[in-house]
Order: structure tokens, then sequence, then C-alpha cells
């Protein structure tokens, strides 16, 4: 039997030591040194990096590389059970080496770079030696990739660059930029003249790149590849931001359920009030339902690809902006007035539901492409009637049992009979 809801004892132990470490480890890092696990400061790398260390020694150091690509190969389903413990600690994914948008842009350098690209950028990344972003959104629109225009010129050796990217995560930091030009995914290194970085939005930055050149070997995969990129780019970070959703939503459950358990209203615990019930009752189903969304996907990625699942992706992204959204404000509403404050993580969560929403792609986007995708399994029905209509399907059934029903008048009246009472009748 192939349906099988179970984790291998092996890494079920793994998951448990994870479970232990970000109990002990990172939330009180997170709590006393907010940022430490992402920080070049030599103090915050002295608390940080025995930790990343430790995930080093255990083997789950960047899980989310396959074999192939260099990593190791737990595969994507391994990924998400581990994501489910991970997505509750705001410094947990740069510990184990797989905090966006890194992760994203060592997907691609991994699978499209040559070997001196990955020498010169993918191993230093791999080991958190550098830091990259990626650049592909522009000012004048996101959702439409046809509406870009930032373009590369060749020049004999090298390539210039001339374009405006929004909301480029982590920009400003960043040793190398992963610039998504009309003919080609480019690699910036941050420091080359030109690139030029606005003071607003101060965490995803509004960058300007003006004649910015770049030998001719920074271009990445072939040329007017980008597009192609970018899906492979994006598809895999739409998955590990719902399965780190999925840990989140788990959080917001536990603070709601623990507190209505603690708490008395109008003679009874709040859990015994039934419209709270119906809030946990519903948050449970919902969990689940992205939960086990989340861990076929992630199964399908592993046992075909990312572009086969690519229905499925699109499916967890809006998915979990959903359930984030309402289980969170659920959370939040039962906590009162504690919920509207920044005193648990129920607020910045709930703030952050409409954020899951847009980045990589914004809902609509992906409900367009679950439907035109499914859509592609069916067709119109012939005439008037759909192939479900009961009258004719049943006209046609019969003609199995003519030989019966001709010789056996009674046995005819019988079935229009019970055929009345069970679909015409109504
Ligand atoms: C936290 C965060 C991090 C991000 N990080 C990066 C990054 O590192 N690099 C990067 O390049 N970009 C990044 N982005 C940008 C992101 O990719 C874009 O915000 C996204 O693609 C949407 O583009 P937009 O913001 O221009 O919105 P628009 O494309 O203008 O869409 C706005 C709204 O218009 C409507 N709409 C748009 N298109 C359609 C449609 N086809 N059908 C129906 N309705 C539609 C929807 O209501 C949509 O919400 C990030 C965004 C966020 C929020």
């Amino acid at each position: 039997m192939a349906w099988d809801f179970s984790t291998e004892p092996e890494f079920g132990e793994q998951l448990d030591w994870v479970g232990e470490f970000c109990r002990t480890e990172i939330e009180p890092l997170d709590l006393v040194f907010p940022g430490a696990a992402y920080s070049r400061d030599p103090k915050a790398k002295a608390l940080a990096d025995p930790l990343k260390q430790q995930v080093k020694d255990r083997g789950l150091w960047a899980l989310f590389l396959d074999r192939d690509l260099g990593g190791p190969g737990f595969g994507q389903l391994k990924l998400a059970l581990l994501n489910e413990i991970l997505g509750r600690y705001d410094s947990a994914p740069v510990v184990f080496g797989t905090a966006a948008p890194d992760t994203g842009n060592m997907e691609i350098l991994a699978a499209y770079g040559t070997e001196e690209q990955k020498r010169r950028w993918l191993y230093p990344l791999m080991n958190q030696e550098i830091f990259s972003a990626y650049s592909m959104t522009e000012p004048q629109g996101g959702s439409d990739p046809n509406l870009f225009k930032t373009h590369a010129e060749r020049d004999g050796d090298e390539w210039v660059i001339n374009g405006e990217k929004w909301f480029t995560s982590a920009g400003a930091r960043a040793d190398i930029l992963i610039v998504m030009c009309t003919n080609g995914m480019f690699i910036v290194p941050r420091e080359t003249p030109g690139v030029e970085i606005m003071d607003y939005p101060v965490l995803h930055n509004h960058i300007r790149y003006n004649n910015v050149r770049v030998p001719a070997d920074h271009l990445l995969g072939p040329e007017n590849g980008a597009k192609v990129l970018a899906q492979r780019r994006l598809g895999g970070g739409r998955i590990h931001h719902a399965m780190r959703t999925v840990a989140r939503v788990k959080l917001a459950f536990d603070i709601m359920c623990e507190r209505a358990l603690s708490r008395e209203s109008h003679g009874k615990i709040v859990a015994e009030h039934q419209m709270v019930q119906e809030a946990i009752a519903d948050s449970y189903a919902e969990i689940n339902m992205l939960r086990l969304l989340v861990l076929w996907t992630a199964w399908t990625i592993d046992n075909s690809s990312t572009q086969q699942a690519r229905t499925q992706i699109a499916a967890c992204k809006y998915t979990c902006a959903k359930v984030l959204r309402e289980v969170s404000y659920r959370a939040l509403h039962m906590l009162g007035s504690l919920g509207t404050t920044n005193l648990t993580p129920l607020q910045a969560m709930w703030a952050s539901a409409p954020t899951m929403a847009i980045a990589d792609g914004v809902d609509e986007v992906h409900k367009v492409t679950v439907a035109r995708n499914v859509l592609k399994g069916y067709e119109p029905h012939p005439g008037l009637w759909p192939t479900e209509y009961l009258p004719a399907k049943r006209e046609e059934a019969r003609k199995k049992y003519a030989s019966l029903i001709d010789a056996d008048p009674g046995l005819a009246a019988w079935a229009d009979r019970a055929a009345r009472h069970a679909t015409l009748g109504r």
C-alpha cells in the first residue's frame, strides 16, 4: 500500500532533534539577539556560526538542494517536514541554510551555472560567505513579465545593463544581484559601478541599473532564457513559502487553543462556547488541508519535477495565503486586546498575510494558472445537456438491459417508476 502518511523513523529522529534545537537554541537567540543569524557583525557571527555548524554536523545544511545540484538530496517532502518546524522561528531558515532569497538563487546557479560561476558564487552562497538578491519586478508592473524593460546590450566582452527594478529583497546588503533582463538572467556584483540603490523601500530595494557593465561570463543560463530560469526559481520558492506557512499557522493554532482553555467568560471557559469551538474546528481542518496539499505537492516534485507540479505549486501558493489570513485572524481575535498588540507573534503574523498573497506572484495569477491547467483536462459537452444529465444517461444505461426489459413489461414498469422517484420526480 503506497499511501503512507508516516515519517521514516530515522528522519523522524532528525525532526525531533530539529524541534528541540530550535526551541532551546534558535528561539532564545531570536528573542535576545534578533537578526544575529543574518548579521555580518563578528559578535553576532560568534553566536550564530556554532549553531550553523551543529546543523552541518547533522547533515541538515542546505537541505533544499537535490544531490545532482550539490545538496544532500533529501528531496522536497523531507524539506517540507523540516520547514514545518523551521517556519515557526524567525532565523531558523538561515541557521539551516535554507533562507530566501538565497535558496532560489542557489537553485538556478546550481541548475544553470557554469563550473566557474558555481565556484565563484554558488559555493560561497551555500556557505553563507556571501549573500544574494533577486532583481525581477519593475516599478511599472510585477505580475506581467511582458512589461519588464530592463535590457542587456552586448558590447565586446561585456554586457551593459540598463533598467529599473523594484522590491529586490535584501538588495542593499547582497553581494550579488541576479538581474532578470528581457534577454537573459545576469549576475551583477552589487559594487559594480552604475548600480544605484534608492533610499526606499529599506528592506525590499528599488534599484536603478545605469549602464552597468559585467563581463560576458556573467550571463546565467542561455541568452533569452530568463523566463525559464525565473519559473524554475520561483517554483521552488513558492512551495518553500507554503511549507513555512504550515509552521506559522500551527503556531497560531497552538496559541489559540491554549488561550481558549485558559480564560472564562459568561460562566464557562472560553473553549466551551460554540463559536469558539467552530473557530478551532475550522482552523484544524484548514491547517490540515493546507498541510496535505503541501506534502502532496512536495511528493509530486520528488517523483516528477517542479515543472510538472506547477499547478499544485500554484494552488499551494494562494491556499497558504488564505489559511494564514483566516487562522491568524481567528487566533488574534481569540486573544482579544492582547492579540492586537505586538506582545505575541499573532499581530505580525496576521499583518503578513496580505504579503503572502503578493510575494512570488499575486493570488489572481496563480488562480489563473490552476484554472487554465485544470481546464486542459476537460472538453465542452457535445449537445445541449451536461454529460451528467441523468435522463440522458438513464436512456443510455437502459440499452444495457434492453433484452431483459423488452422481455418483461413488469420489470420495465418497475424501472420507470424507480427512476421517476430517484431522479425525475424531484
Ligand atoms: C515581501 C515581498 C518580497 C518580494 N521580493 C521580491 C524580490 O526579491 N525580487 C523581486 O523581483 N520582486 C520581489 N517582490 C515583488 C513581487 O514579485 C511583486 O510584488 C508581485 O509580482 C506583484 O507585482 P506588483 O507588486 O507590481 O503588483 P501588480 O502586478 O501591480 O498587482 C497588483 C494587483 O493587481 C491585480 N492584478 C495584477 N495582475 C492581475 C491578473 N493577471 N489578474 C487579476 N488581477 C491582477 C491583483 O489584485 C494584484 O494584487 C516581492 C514582493 C513582496 C510583497
